[in-house]
């Protein structure tokens, strides 16, 4: 399914501007990837020249809010976002540091044993570690 960023900040209720634009339309050519502010802003800034450093924070931080993207914090204390237009779990590289966004079935059935009766949970994560196809084939070299 294709999807035109213009129609989906519309349907999460957010004005069309360019900067949100910009920062979407990234996300949607570029899926699977995950990014840090900074990055997502050299990015974008050839298109949006000015773009300021806070502005672009903002933009993710709406993104994030409205559920259309995801923050991911890594061990290395950056954030990190990707697009989010349906559930899926993450692969980390522990050599290139990138994380993808993988498909993992039965996330759904897993449980906790010692969960507190009155905890509700809304979210499991699951993050898988290793080496990505790129290194491996540098690691073979
Ligand atoms: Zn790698
Ligand atoms: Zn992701």
């Amino acid at each position: 399914m294709s999807w035109s960023a213009e129609k989906l900040l519309r349907e999460k209720g957010l004005r069309v501007t360019p900067q949100r634009l910009a920062v979407l339309e990234l996300f949607l050519s570029e899926s699977g990837f995950h990014w840090s502010a900074d990055q997502i802003r050299n990015r974008v800034l050839p298109g949006i020249p000015g773009l300021a450093r806070g502005t672009t924070y903002k933009v993710l931080e709406e993104l994030v809010n409205t559920g259309i993207c995801e923050e991911l914090a890594t061990p290395e204390g950056l954030s990190l976002y990707g697009i989010r237009l349906k559930p899926h779990q993450h692969f980390v590289c522990r050599n290139c540091h990138r994380w993808f966004d993988v498909d993992v079935s039965g996330v759904e059935e897993l449980h906790i044993s010692t969960a507190s009766p009155a905890a509700v949970i809304d979210n499991v994560a699951v993050t898988f570690h290793g080496l990505c196809a790129d290194c491996r084939k540098t690691d073979d070299q």
